[in-house]
């Protein structure tokens, strides 16, 4: 990284003390903070002088990250693409139009440390946090490529991409006040999810933020035996601390939960693992996400028989549980988290070096 602030990473207030102490004008952090929510570099900031762009290119960044490649589904429209970080690292996004906008899946960490038995992400660690300039700059650079085609550009924003957001909080925070703020793109945080494998104190911050988002946690299993099988995280929080915070997180927002459940062939997709989840969520503000899995080559779970999945989606309905099974969105383009990564990165490693 090149050491410089990244003005992405500071709110207009603090943009104009930074430009004050540098003796700018007020109404210049005002003009290039505009800019800036647009996606523009500061070479393509037209109304401000030459001398000035290249005072502030010196002292400052515009937003660090850059489009790599972009892959368009072919079935729907869907896409996918591959960011790089100043420092040459990568890490997907993906955007899926739906009738009332668009959903851009953002990341939170290059890589993942949390180790879930079925997530490709995880498979080589957790690299590092990004910073919450460089979330925001994601969502700004895939505004600007999509805003004419599709008006309204990105109006919905989930934190499912790589990575664990609760373990990179303050600024994953961050990045939720700044992409919501008024001033800037304003994104409503009700149109953001966060979704966590299961962090239980951050849960308990996250409730005091003041931050109407929508918390999703990957939930995966109904009970602490099947869900220590796949989950890490699960020896450290038990399902009835998970359970406690989720209550206490819907009681205090007045927000519904969102479980996420992926079926996993002859693990946690049987009828009676159905009624056990509709126990653990009855009276919960909540709603049931059942993802079809989505197979990683390096992993030997096997998604769940269609059968199989409608059934347990029938039993949860009928014990009063709010469900619905999850959208297939850019299969062809390869949609499980952290797979399109690997596979740019082991590309990578097999073309020949020197070029
Ligand atoms: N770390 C966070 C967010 C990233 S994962 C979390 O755990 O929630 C986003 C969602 O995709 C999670 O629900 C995760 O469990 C799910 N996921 C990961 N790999 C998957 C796979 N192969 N098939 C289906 N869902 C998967």
């Amino acid at each position: 990284m090149s050491g410089k602030t990244d003005l992405l990473t500071l709110f207009l207030p603090e943009m104009q003390a930074l430009f004050a102490q540098e003796s700018l004008p007020k109404f210049r952090a005002a003009q290039v903070y505009g800019w800036l929510m647009k996606g523009a570099g500061f070479d393509e900031m037209k109304n401000l002088p030459a001398a000035l762009r290249a005072q502030l290119a010196e002292n400052w960044d515009a937003g660090t990250v850059r489009i790599l490649e972009v892959f368009e589904s072919r079935k729907d429209e869907t896409k996918k693409f591959l960011f790089a970080l100043s420092d040459g690292n990568i890490v997907e996004g993906v955007l899926m139009r739906y009738h009332y906008g668009s959903t851009l899946c953002i990341s939170s960490q290059v890589g993942c440390k949390m180790g879930c038995a079925f997530c490709a992400s995880t498979l080589d660690g957790c690299v590092r946090n990004l910073t919450c300039g460089e979330m925001l700059h994601m969502v700004l650079l895939v505004n600007r490529r999509y805003e004419q085609q599709d008006r309204r550009g990105v109006t919905n924003i989930v934190i499912m991409g790589s990575g664990e957001p609760l373990d990179n909080y303050d600024q994953v925070i961050r990045f939720l006040r700044l992409v919501s703020a008024p001033e800037g793109i304003a994104v409503s945080p009700r149109n953001i999810s966060l979704s966590t494998c299961g962090l239980v104190p951050e849960i308990y911050r996250l409730m005091q933020e003041d931050l109407p988002i929508t918390l999703a946690i990957s939930l995966h299993a109904p009970n602490d035996d099947i869900r220590s099988q796949i989950m890490p995280i699960s020896r450290r929080f038990s399902m009835q601390e998970l359970m406690g915070a989720c209550v206490e997180y819907t009681r205090r927002t007045k927000r519904r939960i969102v479980f996420e459940y992926a079926l996993i062939d002859r693990l946690n997709n049987s009828q009676q693992h159905a009624r056990q989840l509709a126990a653990l969520l009855r009276g919960m503000m909540c709603h049931v996400n059942l993802i079809p899995l989505n197979r990683v080559e390096e992993r030997r779970l096997m998604p769940s028989a269609k059968e199989q999945t409608d059934a347990f989606l029938k039993t949860l309905t009928a014990l009063g549980i709010s469900a619905t099974v999850r959208r297939e969105m850019g299969s062809d383009i390869q949609g499980a988290c952290g797979q399109l990564r690997r596979r740019y990165l082991s590309q990578k490693e097999s073309e020949p070096s020197g070029g």
